[in-house]
């Protein structure tokens, strides 16, 4: 029987996107991916950390309690140099209200317009945890870094991509194929960074 391993996240693309890479990076060594609709559900906690890092283990550290599974959590965000690393933790709300991405990238745009282009510089940012049932934690991140653009171009991704523009590219982070935005994003190095320590960790038994 395949290992089961939780990722906890609602978002089918993330689901796909770690399957992509865990079955690439594993070979034979086959994984159960679930995702928190595959699980009975449960009251999450909010995001009250002040790092990626913190809220990745937040929410690692609760799937492993309510499940019993191994489970890798994920938190990522833009930093824009020029607002000192926000929005940060707080990229999916800056706008105020949760997800809505068209509102969060005209706020950034509107508090950037005075930023000449060489300060313009801004990353994305991905924490990935993994908590074993035993309580063994592992915590690793991704960066790609780029600047802003000063008007959205593209259709692809989500969030702020229509106006990132990655160092040497191009083409927004929304006109790139999903392929070509995994192997250069913070969430594809992230997970491609925590492929190996759950190819290791695993086999030996889940319960860390
Ligand atoms: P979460 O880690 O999936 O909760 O993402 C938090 C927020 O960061 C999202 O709502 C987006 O605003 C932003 N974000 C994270 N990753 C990306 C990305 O790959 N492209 C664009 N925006 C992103």
């Amino acid at each position: 029987m395949p290992t089961r391993l939780l990722l906890a996240t609602r978002n089918s693309k993330k689901l796909v996107e770690l399957q992509r890479i865990l079955d690439a990076a594993l070979g034979g060594h086959r994984i159960e991916l679930v995702g928190l609709n595959d699980v009975p559900e449960y009251q999450e906690v909010p995001e009250t950390g002040l790092t990626f890092g913190e809220n990745a283990l937040l929410k690692a550290r609760e799937g492993v309690a309510y499940t019993g599974l191994p489970t890798v959590a994920d938190d990522s965000g833009i930093a824009v140099d020029a607002l000192n690393g926000m929005p940060g933790v707080f990229s999916a709300r800056w706008a105020g209200r949760h997800g809505d991405d068209r509102a969060n990238l005209e706020l950034v745009l509107a508090q950037t317009a005075d930023v000449p282009d060489e300060h313009r510089g801004a990353s994305f940012v991905c924490a990935a945890a993994l908590v074993l049932p035993g309580g063994k934690e592992h915590l690793v991140d991704g960066r790609q870094s780029g600047r802003l653009l000063r008007a959205p171009r593209g259709t692809g991704g989500f969030g702020y991509d229509p106006v990132f523009l990655a160092d040497g590219q191009t083409r927004t982070n929304a006109e790139l194929s999903p392929e070509e935005k995994d192997a250069i994003s913070h969430r594809g190095k992230a997970f491609r960074a925590l492929a190996p320590v759950i190819a290791k960790v695993l086999p030996a038994g889940a319960t860390g």
